[in-house]
């Protein structure tokens, strides 16, 4: 345009303006087909869909499922220990055939590239559970497991992060820059081929290797964003919603230890007991010893058992203040010696321990010592009594007695009183 344009120009009509993004305007019956990303829709619902009804009429060789089961692991395998471990969280260094069967083999588990699927995966983490986690489970179950692929989302609206080691990394931008050809062939002609050539099976390599074996691999990685988001405990923090869960780490081979992940991702492990399962650190920890991989990132067992420590005096914290302790030492009205006689004699079961005055009334019939011992310590200062003079009572004696308490006595044990005060209120 030449500089010569009228400077009305530059007010446009707001027609012209820029549309919002359809993942900003509400679904209607008119554009809800807008919203969908039908690519998408076809890779994660509609071909596994033809698998399924596909299966019915193709029968089922023995070496046809236990190469889907080994195909399952293998691309599984890509997901986990390549996109996820090896370069979403760098959590280890691999050598150059390893990242690329890991890069061939992720392929064939058509979930996008290495490269969308990292960046996906980096903003989730740092922006767990807010508007900029693009697979946020606060947006509903359903939505963090496959709503946010079916669904087109505003690339704008998902937090940045930084990802300019993939972009300089060959493996991933050669992965990228294939990743249809790759995709396709490594999720269908490759397993097919491989039974076809193999024991003749060509159509049950496609059917079970091929499209079943996707959905099952697909449908275990969602898993990961929905369910380890949803059931399970929360052993190092419960502040966001990962957590960790068995029936998960079946599934997604060990992934579903999805609180430690949460808090210490860079570690090449998702479970670090022996007992708990995670086939991908086995196999990264493998490949370390055939030197094939390197520098396992781990995190320090002080700093690990630090985390499930605090977690853990959060969790009693939360409960203990839910519970009756008695009233604060330092809330409670001074009481002069006479009139804390004056008022047992009147009537009042009050009983002195420790500088404290105490309404026993309401306990006296329960008292496990029997009704003629307490009532005997009515009007009096019972401190010895109550502490081995009688009977030695026990903690539960002492904290039920704390929320008998009513009042300090003046120049009553003090010192005793002041200490006691502070103890509580450091604990409480
Ligand atoms: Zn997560
Ligand atoms: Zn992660």
């Amino acid at each position: 345009m030449s500089s010569t344009a009228p400077s009305t120009s530059r007010f446009r009509p707001s027609s012209t303006l820029k549309k919002k993004h359809i993942a900003n305007q509400a679904m209607t019956w008119s554009n809800w087909y807008e919203h969908v990303a039908w690519i998408n829709v076809i890779f994660v619902a509609g071909i596994p869909l033809f698998g399924i009804v596909s299966a019915f009429s193709t029968p089922l060789l023995q070496k046809t499922a236990i190469w889907a089961f080994v195909y399952y692991f293998m691309t599984g395998l890509g997901i986990t220990a390549g996109y996820h471990r090896l370069w979403s969280h760098t959590s280890y260094t691999a050598t150059y055939p390893i990242q690329i069967f890991l890069a061939l083999v992720g392929g064939g588990a058509i979930q996008g590239s290495i490269r969308w699927w990292s960046r996906n995966h980096r903003a989730h983490h740092r922006y767990t559970d807010t508007l900029k986690d693009p697979y946020s489970v606060q947006k509903g179950l359903l939505y963090s497991h496959m709503g946010w692929m079916v669904l087109k989302q505003d690339p704008q609206r998902i937090g940045r992060v930084d990802i300019t080691d993939l972009n300089n990394d060959p493996v991933v931008m050669w992965q990228h820059r294939n990743f249809v050809t790759i995709a396709l062939s490594m999720s269908f002609l490759f397993p097919c081929m491989v039974a076809g050539l193999g024991w003749g099976d060509w159509k049950g390599g496609l059917i079970y290797a091929g499209i079943l074996r996707l959905l099952v691999v697909q449908q275990a990685t969602f898993c990961v964003n929905s369910l380890a988001h949803w059931i399970g405990d929360q052993p190092f923090d419960d502040r966001n919603s990962p957590r960790d869960h068995i029936i998960t780490a079946l599934v997604t081979l060990g992934e579903g230890y999805h609180n430690f992940h949460h808090e210490f991702p860079s570690d090449y492990r998702n479970a670090i007991q022996w007992h708990q399962y995670d086939p991908t650190k086995w196999c990264i920890y493998i490949w370390k010893q055939l030197g094939l991989a390197s520098n396992l990132k781990t995190f320090p067992g002080n700093e690990i058992e630090k985390g499930r420590v605090q977690q853990l005096q959060k969790k009693i914290d939360r409960s203990r203040a839910g519970l009756d302790w008695g009233v604060p030492l330092e809330k409670l009205p001074l009481i002069e010696w006479d009139d804390f006689v004056l008022r047992a004699k009147e009537g009042e079961a009050l009983v002195a321990i420790g500088g404290v005055i105490h309404d026993v009334g309401g306990f006296v019939k329960d008292h496990p010592g029997g009704k003629a011992l307490i009532s005997s310590a009515i009007g009096k200062d019972a401190t010895a009594m109550f502490n081995g003079g009688v009977y030695n009572h026990l903690n539960a004696a002492h904290n039920l007695l704390s929320t008998m308490r009513i009042g300090v006595l003046r120049g009553g044990l003090e010192v005793e009183v002041w200490k006691r005060s502070q103890m509580l209120t450091k604990n409480v």
